[in-house]
C-alpha cells in the first residue's frame, strides 16, 4: 500500500521513496507526496527522478495490493530503486488554495441558507459547485461572495484529524455531509475542520488557515434545472487595502 505523505503534511514538496512496481510509463512507490485525482480534485504534476509525471492515479499491483500509479513517460525504474519525487508546487498550491475555498462557501452557504452542496470540480484557482437551491435568492452572488471573503479574511485555522470510523459516522456534521457513504472497509477518516465553519470527511489537500487563499470572486451563478444551482468561482491574490 502506498503511503499517502499529503494526508498529513500538505506543504511536502519533495520526498524521498522506493518504487514497489514498474510498468511501462508508470510507477508506484512505498510513499509519495503525489495526490492522485480524486474527490473532486484533480491529480499534481511535478518530477520523479527528474522525468516528468504527467497522471497520477489510485490503483492496485499485481498482487493487488492499493497503490498510487505516478505516470512517467520513458522510465527505467524498476522495483527497488531510491528515487526523488518534486510536486510542480505552483499547481498543487493553487489547488489546495481553491480546495479551501470551497470548504468556505459550503460552509456559509450552509450557515446562511441550509442548503446542501450535489457536486462540484475543481481547477487551479477556478472551480465550480452545485447546491440544491430552488431558486436561488435574489442577490445571492453577491451576497455569497461577500460572506465567503469574510471568511477568508477571518483567518480560520484548517484543521485535519484522522477519527475512528464508529466516532465518525456519530459526528452531526459529518453526517450532514453523508460520512456514511464512505466505505466500511475505511477504519480511520480523515477529517478536515475549518473551526467553527465546515467539517467533512475528505482525502483532498488544503491550505493551513483560511487567509491563505487570498480571495473570491463568484464569477457566475446558473441553473442545472430543479432543485441543482451552479456557483462558478475564481480564487485570486488577497485584496490590498481599500474595498
Ligand atoms: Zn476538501
Amino acid at each position: 500500500m502506498t503511503e499517502l505523505l499529503f494526508h498529513h503534511d500538505a506543504y511536502l514538496q519533495s520526498f524521498q521513496a522506493t518504487v514497489t512496481a514498474a510498468r511501462p510509463g508508470a510507477v508506484a512507490l512505498d510513499r509519495t507526496a503525489f495526490y492522485p485525482t480524486g474527490g473532486g480534485q484533480p491529480h499534481d504534476t511535478g518530477t520523479l527522478g527528474g522525468l516528468p509525471v504527467t497522471d497520477v492515479r489510485h490503483g492496485e499491483d499485481e498482487e493487488g495490493n492499493t497503490v498510487v500509479w505516478h505516470h512517467v513517460d520513458g522510465h527505467d525504474l524498476s522495483p527497488g530503486a531510491e528515487v526523488e519525487g518534486v510536486i510542480d508546487w505552483d499547481r498543487r498550491y493553487a489547488l489546495m488554495r481553491t480546495h479551501t475555498a470551497l470548504h468556505v462557501l459550503c460552509g456559509v452557504i450552509w450557515q446562511r441558507w441550509r442548503v446542501p452542496v450535489t457536486g462540484g470540480n475543481m481547477e487551479p484557482l477556478s472551480a465550480r459547485m452545485d447546491f440544491e437551491f430552488d431558486p436561488l435568492p435574489e442577490g445571492f452572488g453577491q451576497e455569497v461572495e461577500r460572506l465567503v471573503n469574510d471568511e477568508v479574511e477571518a483567518d480560520r485555522p484548517v484543521v485535519v484529524s484522522f477519527l475512528p470510523r464508529d466516532t465518525a459516522v456519530t459526528d452531526e456534521d459529518l453526517i450532514r455531509t453523508k460520512v456514511s457513504l464512505i466505505s466500511e472497509s475505511v477504519p480511520v477518516i480523515r477529517v478536515v475542520d475549518i473551526t467553527g465553519l465546515d467539517k467533512q470527511a475528505d482525502g483532498g489537500t488544503h491550505v493551513r488557515s483560511t487567509a491563505e487563499v487570498g480571495g473570491v470572486r463568484v464569477v457566475k451563478t446558473e441553473s442545472k434545472g430543479k432543485g441543482n444551482k451552479r456557483v462558478r468561482i475564481e480564487v485570486v491574490d488577497a485584496a490590498t487595502g481599500g474595498g
